[in-house]
């Protein structure tokens, strides 16, 4: 299972950003998640609560942040919002658009209880 991959290298993050913080408790970690990368977040969500479940990590809440797709066209720089797989700019019907967002998978921030 893809998302319980993903949610056990969460946990290495959030084990790893505790160690630098002695005496503190990480309380929540924020994550990115791009719409390309093909991840379920309930999956995700579910397998993070049963990794730290029964472990000193549970209290730990996972954010999800969905980051939709987004293109940026080659020849007017026009932005948009990609939907229904069509690349085109809606602006001046150019169809050599770059995706500029929607890949990101990433922790976006950790709160700690010093
Ligand atoms: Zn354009």
């Amino acid at each position: 299972m893809h998302e319980l991959g993903i949610a056990a290298s969460i946990l290495e993050s959030v084990q790893s950003e505790a160690l630098r913080h002695p005496g503190g408790r990480i309380t929540k970690v924020g994550v990115k998640i791009g719409e390309l990368c093909g991840v379920d977040r309930d999956a995700l969500q579910f397998g993070f609560e049963v990794l730290v479940k029964d472990t000193e990590w549970e209290p730990v809440v996972l954010d999800l942040e969905y980051i939709p797709r987004v293109q940026r066209c080659s020849k007017c720089a026009h932005q948009f919002r990609m939907t229904d797989f069509d690349p085109q700019c809606p602006q001046c019907g150019e169809f050599l658009t770059d995706c500029i967002g929607g890949e990101e998978l990433d922790i976006a921030y950790m709160e700690v209880d010093e």
